[in-house]
């Protein structure tokens, strides 16, 4: 007599059930058909579940993480597993259960806002890993000293949230590497004194009354590292910094999404006009809307869709100092509001950029190269854009010429405004999230639940000034 295991007791092993499912039969085929009876019906409620919102603050929920909890609690690890694998190819053979599809880490962002209207989501990613395109090369910076309202607020919106990450998404203890150590944009001619006095009394009227005009010895008196040539300075002491991947992966932690990874979605699925899915390259997902967060790569993905969207993607890069003793750790971000050079304590020593304005419109890319000659630009005190000119002990750096650096390099996605695409297309089903113009990180809160609210219908198109189909003025650049 063979000692095998029979199918089903081998099944049994597999799939046990837990003590709450013992009134099944314990081995059989009987027991197969009611384990699988019971995983399609957890299927279809997790499906269910989806659309049953439980509306408490700050982040509502769905019944669905009950409904997954429930299959794994009451039928056993295996059976509670098959109950979500067929919900899962039940969507991406193409039954519309996931409601909205996302790429891009800042699909993450959009999520908790689509919980909130029972919809499910789906968040697709090309690359291995979530954040390891331009998100990670981000200096990860935020400031409200704009020079419209409308982007002051949008920032706002993700100030207030970062200030309370947390607290609001429930991940308790959650650290973004939070620091409000100000920005500081330094002048050093009459004509920059000029402009900023015009500035910070618009800002003023708009209600940012905590920017400050100081003049160049308060300046100097309160960061002793700022030379004698800096005139004058406009400052606000909350703008900060924070770890653009620690706010990523607090995004998607939050939001309870479905993420797939290497999953590059390649094509639109149509019903006439109408987008119902997305191909990617490990089959279709239907979807009722799909919100394009691709980065660079956003105007590629409209394509697709037939949509011309204009985004001019150009390289951006960033000096990595990993350490440096010279660096006051408390320093804000220090900006030479002359040559746009500007640094800021990050690791044990700095980060440091400039704006390129020469830098050509490019294609969009994975491997964005960086470029020596950015670097001597920023350092070399000889140069018209060092960061000496305004932060003498750069000299010392220079001369001591021992500090070990690196460059990273990635694109910043410009459109003719330098405004972000935000809300429903022109093509039926297609929702913007892109278009951050270098701006992305600070304004991915606010940019997110605008483009959600947008595709709900919860506000008009008048009251989204960032709606694609805005009349565009062209911007030159932004200054950062
Ligand atoms: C040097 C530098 C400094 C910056 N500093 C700041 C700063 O201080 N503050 C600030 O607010 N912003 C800053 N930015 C801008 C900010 O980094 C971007 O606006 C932001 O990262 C954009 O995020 P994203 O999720 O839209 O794009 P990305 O981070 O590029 O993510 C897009 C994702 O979509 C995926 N994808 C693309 N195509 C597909 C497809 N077909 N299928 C599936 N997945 C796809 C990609 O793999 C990628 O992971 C900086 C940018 C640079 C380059």
């Amino acid at each position: 007599m063979s000692n095998a295991p029979t199918s089903s007791a081998a099944a049994s092993r597999a799939f046990p059930l837990t003590p709450a499912a013992t009134w099944l039969p314990a081995t059989g085929t009987r027991r197969i058909a009611a384990g699988l009876s019971l995983a399609v019906a957890f299927a279809a409620l997790t499906a269910l579940g989806a659309n049953i919102v439980i509306p408490i603050h700050p982040v509502p929920i769905t019944m669905q993480t009950l409904f997954v909890l429930l299959a794994g609690a009451s039928i056993g690890a295996g059976w509670g597993s098959l109950s979500q694998c067929i919900y899962v190819a039940l969507g991406i053979a193409g039954l519309p259960l996931f409601a909205t599809g996302a790429t891009g880490p800042f699909g993450s962002a959009l999520v908790p806002r689509a919980l909130s209207a029972g919809l499910s989501t789906v968040i697709l990613e090309k690359r291995p890993a979530l954040c390891t395109l331009t998100t990670p090369v981000s200096t990860g910076a935020f400031r409200l000293q704009f020079d419209n309202p409308e982007e002051i607020a949008l920032v706002r919106e993700g100030i207030d949230l970062f200030e309370r990450f947390a607290e609001v998404t429930g991940l308790d203890g959650y650290d973004l590497g939070l620091k409000q150590q100000g920005y500081l944009f330094c002048t050093t001619d009459e004509a920059g004194m000029r402009r900023q006095q015009e500035w910070v009394m618009l800002q003023h009227g708009w209600g940012l009354d905590d920017v400050e005009l100081l003049p160049g010895d308060e300046v100097r008196y309160r960061f002793p590292h700022i030379a004698p040539t800096v005139l004058q300075a406009r400052y606000r002491a909350r703008d900060g910094w924070l770890k653009p991947k620690a706010l990523t992966m607090g995004y998607a932690r939050a939001s309870g999404a479905m993420i797939c990874l290497e999953t590059p979605a390649t094509g639109f699925v149509r019903q006439g006009e109408r987008i119902v899915g997305v191909e990617t390259a490990r089959g279709t997902i239907g979807c009722q809307q799909v919100v394009l967060a691709a980065g660079p790569f956003s105007g590629v993905v409209a394509q697709w869709a037939g949509l011309d969207l204009e985004m001019r993607p150009r390289r951006r890069m960033k000096l990595v100092i990993p350490e440096l003793p010279d660096i006051p750790a408390d320093s804000p971000m220090t900006i030479d509001e002359e040559t746009v050079a500007h640094w800021r304590p990050a690791l044990r020593g700095a980060y440091a950029l400039f704006t390129d304005p020469s830098a050509p419109v490019t294609e969009p890319t994975e491997n964005v190269t960086p470029d020596a000659r950015f670097a001597f630009d920023l350092l070399n005190p000889a140069s018209p854009r060092s960061l000496a000119r305004i932060s003498p002990f750069w000299t010392q750096v220079w001369e001591r010429g021992e500090p070990d650096w690196v460059l990273q390099a990635g694109q910043y996605e410009y459109t003719p405004d330098h405004r972000p695409y935000l809300g429903p297309s022109a093509v039926d089903g297609l929702v913007l999230n892109c278009g951050y113009s270098g701006h992305g990180i600070m304004a991915s809160a606010g940019g997110s639940r605008l483009a959600i609210d947008a595709m709900l219908g919860r506000i008009s198109p008048a009251e989204n000034p960032f709606r694609p189909d805005r009349e565009i003025v062209e911007r030159p650049l932004d200054i950062l």
